[in-house]
């Protein structure tokens, strides 16, 4: 009795200490070199780049198995870093639609809401300013791209859970590029896997407005179209065999953004590293801040080549408060642990690259994110709420 009893225990308490190991590279010939701050000239294009749930944690264990101690990954190489507060209007923890309006409005709302306040108002986004003055926009994804990060910026809903009229609203936007995955919320309900109540087609509702539907990577690289609207999944994009990858979305929109003289605002986000960390699951976790870290690298090499562009990285807040032990028997084996399987409310790493990179350095609250980069964009008036 009281050894089966022990046993109970011991099968407990395994299962709910969430300790995985990680494998640590030792030889690593990663590019290491930190990259310069650049003359503070003016901006003509924007890459904002959110990693849902990335905190420090998240960044170093996927340096540690990709590049290993002594190396850096492509977002540790940007010179300037800083940190962000998180909390939403009505918790010290955010979700991500409140924590994706902070950067997008630069106001902070409760949590599920996308760009849209408690009072029933609503908020005008980085990326409609964008539209307004003339830039091209995009959104990449690797959730369905009615999510709540990327929706914040082109959508006003007061439920995340919208995303069928979300969808909807991106029609009217003037957002130039969506890729990502969601094909459920733009098929009509009679068609398998659809997740509306209508019978609207958004997809031919996008080409009827211009924009070239793709769904493959062949499609997405070979389409002429300055508009495009690429679905690669119907729900989330695969983790394990990701086509397109992340990093290929993003140099795809980067080569239809980049013919707008007036300059562009992109919005890139490596979505599953959230999901990773709800699952606990350090595994998950660093597949996808490799995806994600190649696309930075895309991002940087853009920026670097072109000089006008201003790359800011971050996180909406971090998941699954994991942390960093050594193995009990070799001090040099990771061993990852968890405390939660929702977000947490520890701050925030930032990143910036290029002209006026340095004005994001230092302590940050998540709106303030928004604000300066409206402020350097010299989009007026901001944050601006509409009734
Ligand atoms: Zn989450």
């Amino acid at each position: 009795m009281r050894l089966k009893s022990i046993i109970i225990f011991l099968l407990i308490s395994l299962a709910c200490t969430k300790s995985q190991e990680v494998e640590v590279l030792h030889t690593s010939s990663s590019n290491s070199e930190r990259l310069p701050l650049v003359e503070n000239k003016k901006i003509k294009n924007v890459i904002l780049l959110i990693a849902d749930g990335t905190g420090i944690a998240q960044i170093s264990s996927g340096q540690l198995n990709l590049v290993g101690p002594d190396g850096y990954l492509n977002l540790q190489r940007m010179p300037v870093t800083g940190i962000v507060k998180t909390q939403s209007s009505n918790s010290l923890i955010t979700d991500s639609a409140a924590g994706a309006t902070a950067y997008s409005c630069g106001l902070k709302t409760d949590n599920g809401m996308i760009a849209f306040l408690p009072d029933g108002s609503f908020c005008k986004t980085l990326l409609e300013l964008a539209e307004e003055k003339g830039m091209s926009t995009g959104l990449v994804a690797t959730s369905t791209i009615t999510h709540a990060t990327p929706a914040s910026f082109a959508a006003h809903v007061r439920s995340r859970g919208s995303q069928a009229e979300i969808a909807e609203q991106y029609i009217e936007s003037g957002t130039e590029v969506f890729l990502g995955g969601g094909r459920e919320f733009f098929i009509p309900q009679d068609q398998e896997g659809s997740s509306r109540k209508d019978d609207r087609n958004l997809i031919e509702e996008f080409e009827n407005v211009g924009y070239d539907y793709v769904s493959t990577v062949e499609e997405m690289q070979n389409s002429d179209s300055d508009k495009l609207l690429g679905l690669f999944a119907n729900s989330g994009m695969d983790s394990e065999n990701r086509t397109p990858t992340l990093e290929e979305m993003t140099n795809t929109a980067l080569s239809k953004l980049q013919s707008n003289e007036n300059g562009f605002f992109l919005m890139v986000e490596g979505s599953q590293i959230d999901w990773g960390g709800h699952g606990n699951d350090s595994e998950y976790v660093i597949r996808e801040m490799k995806d994600f870290d190649n696309a930075v690298k895309a991002a940087l090499e853009y920026a670097e080549k072109d000089g006008e562009t201003l790359v800011v990285l971050t996180a909406d807040h971090e998941t699954g408060g994991m942390t960093m032990m050594t193995s009990s028997d070799d001090a040099q084996k990771l061993r990852v642990e968890w405390v939660t399987d929702y977000h947490t409310g520890v701050p925030v790493a930032l990143m910036a690259y290029g002209p006026h990179a340095i004005e994001f350095s230092g302590w940050n609250d998540n709106t303030d994110i928004g604000i300066k980069i409206a402020e350097l964009m010299n989009f007026g008036e901001f944050p601006l709420i509409l009734e």
